[in-house]
C-alpha cells in the first residue's frame, strides 16, 4: 500500500500532485511520502507487538536524514552497514543506544567511533573482526555488545546479487561453527556477547527461507545457553520483498513476517529486533522523470527520459522491474503501445523497460517510477557528470526539498588539479 495515487486525472504524492513538485523542484527528482513510511514502519513494529522487540531500519536503504528522523520519531532504531551511517543517523538524531552495526569489513577506526558515540550492538561477521573488536574496547576501557551473525546455509530465493545466507556467501560465520565461535567471543574481555545475528537475504518472496533460517536460530539459542551464554536477544535482519509490479502476487505481509518470528522464536524469551530496509522504504518513493525525446528506432519505439541508470540503477544491476505511470493519468479506453524506455547515458544498460506497454507519451510528458524508495538514491552516482537528482518528502499537503540538485560548479570544483599541470 503507498499514498501516490491518481486523483482527479493526475498523479497525487499524499495530497501534493506529483507535477507541482515537478514545476517548483526540475526533473528527475525522487518523491516519499511520509504516510506510506510511516504505514509500513508502524506495520513491522505492530507485528512484533507481545514481545520486547525493535524496528531498525536498514537505513542503507534509504539514507535521508529526514527519512531516518521521520521513523526514529515513531521509535524507529537504526541498522548501520558504515562509520558514514553511523554519523548520519546520530546527526538525524539517533541514540547510539538505538543502533545496530552490520557488516563485513568494519575498520578499527568505524568500531572506535561507534564505541565512542554509543551504540546497541555489533552483529560481528568475522572472528579477525571480533579481535579488532575486543582491542579496541579494550583500549577505550569498555565492553562491546556484540551478537555473532551466523551463516544458515539457506537459499532465500532471491537475485543472486542480494542472496546472503548461503555457504558462498562473504557473510556471517557458518552456523556449523558457532559454539567455537561463541566459545571464543566468551572469553574476550572486552566483548559481552548477548545474542545472535542473522540476515539471509533481500527481496525475499517467500517465508520459507525465513521459517527454515529462525528455526536454526531457535536451535542454536539453546545449545549457546546449555553452553553458559547468556543469549538474550536475536536479530533476525530485514528481507522481506515488496511487489514491483503490481501484476505480480503480492509477497507475505509484515503480520506474516511477525507471526512466522512468534512461532519459531518466541518461546525463548529473547528480545527481538528486526531490520527492514526495502519493505519500509520501496513503496514509499518514486522517481518522477520527464520524456525529453520520443525517439522511432528499427520497428521499436524509444522513450528518452531525463532520468538515467545513474540516478536509478536497479534495472541494470538487478534486471529490476519497476512499474512506470504517466503522471497524467490516461482517459480511459486509451490504447497502449509498446516502448524502449531509456536514459540519455551512454551505454546500452541504460534501459529501465523493454517493449513496456504504455500509453502514448510525448517530449514533455512527466512519468513516475514506482517503488523507487529503496536502494534508489542512495544508489545513485555522478556518472556523465549527472548531478544527483534532488529528494522531495512529503507530508500531507506539504512537500520539502530534502536534499537539492547540486550546481555544476559545485561538482565541478570538487576535482583539484595538481601543480604541475
Ligand atoms: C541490506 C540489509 C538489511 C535490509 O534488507 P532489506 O531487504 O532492505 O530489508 C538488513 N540487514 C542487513 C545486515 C543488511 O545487509
Amino acid at each position: 500500500m503507498d499514498h501516490f495515487l491518481y486523483r482527479d486525472g493526475a498523479l497525487f504524492a499524499e495530497d501534493v500532485p506529483v507535477a507541482e513538485i515537478a514545476a517548483a523542484v526540475g526533473t528527475p527528482f525522487y518523491v516519499y511520502s511520509t504516510a506510506t513510511l510511516l504505514r509500513h514502519f508502524r506495520l513491522f513494529d505492530e507485528a512484533l507487538e507481545g514481545m520486547e522487540h525493535l524496528v531498525c531500519f536498514a537505513m542503507k536503504a534509504a539514507s535521508n536524514q529526514a527519512i531516518l528522523k521521520t521513523l526514529a520519531q515513531a521509535g524507529a532504531g537504526m541498522d548501520v552497514v558504515s562509520e558514514g551511517e553511523y554519523l548520519r543517523a546520530r546527526a538525524a538524531g539517533v541514540p547510539g543506544e538505538r543502533i545496530v552495526f552490520s557488516g563485513v569489513g568494519k575498520t578499527a577506526r568505524e568500531i572506535r567511533t561507534a564505541l565512542e558515540g554509543g551504540i546497541r550492538q555489533f552483529n560481528v561477521e568475522s572472528e579477525p573482526e571480533m579481535e579488532v573488536l575486543n582491542a579496541v574496547a579494550l583500549s577505550l576501557g569498555t565492553v562491546a555488545p556484540i551478537t555473532i551473525r551466523v551463516n544458515p546455509d539457506v537459499d532465500a530465493k532471491t537475485h543472486a546479487k542480494i542472496a546472503t545466507g548461503k555457504s558462498e556467501n562473504k557473510f556471517g560465520i557458518p552456523i556449523a561453527r558457532a559454539r567455537e565461535v561463541y566459545a571464543m567471543a566468551g572469553a574476550m574481555e572486552g566483548i559481552d556477547v548477548i545474542g545472535i545475528d542473522v540476515h539471509i537475504g533481500s527481496q525475499l518472496t517467500d517465508l520459507a527461507p525465513f521459517e527454515a533460517a529462525f528455526t536454526k536460530v531457535a536451535e542454536l539459542t539453546e545449545v549457546l545457553r546449555a553452553d553458559g551464554h547468556d543469549i538474550r536477544r536475536l536479530d533476525l535482519g530485514g528481507g522481506l520483498g515488496i511487489p514491483y509490479s503490481h501484476s505480480n502476487q503480492a509477497p507475505p505481509l509484515p503480520t506474516d513476517f511477525g507471526a512466522l518470528i512468534k512461532r519459531t522464536v518466541g518461546h525463548l524469551g529473547c528480545e527481538i529486533e528486526i531490520e527492514p530496509g526495502r519493505l519500509i522504504a520501496g513503496n514509499a518513493g518514486l522517481m518522477v522523470s520527464q520524456v525529453i525525446y520520443v525517439k522511432s528506432g528499427e520497428g521499436r519505439d524509444f522513450l528518452i527520459l531525463d532520468g538515467a541508470m545513474n540516478d536509478l540503477i536497479r534495472p541494470a544491476m538487478y534486471d529490476a522491474h519497476h512499474d512506470i505511470v504517466p503522471v497524467i493519468e490516461p482517459a480511459p479506453g486509451t490504447e497502449e503501445r509498446p516502448y524502449d524506455i531509456v536514459g540519455p547515458v551512454c551505454e546500452s544498460g541504460d534501459t529501465f523497460a523493454k517493449q513496456r506497454m504504455m500509453p502514448p507519451l510525448a517530449a514533455g510528458d512527466l512519468v513516475a517510477f514506482r517503488s523507487a524508495g529503496a536502494y534508489g538514491a542512495v544508489m545513485s552516482s555522478e556518472y556523465n557528470t549527472r548531478p544527483l537528482i534532488p529528494e522531495v518528502l512529503v507530508k500531507d499537503d506539504q512537500f520539502a526539498v530534502i536534499r537539492r540538485r547540486p550546481t555544476f560548479d559545485e561538482m565541478i570544483n570538487r576535482d583539484t588539479i595538481p601543480e604541475w599541470l
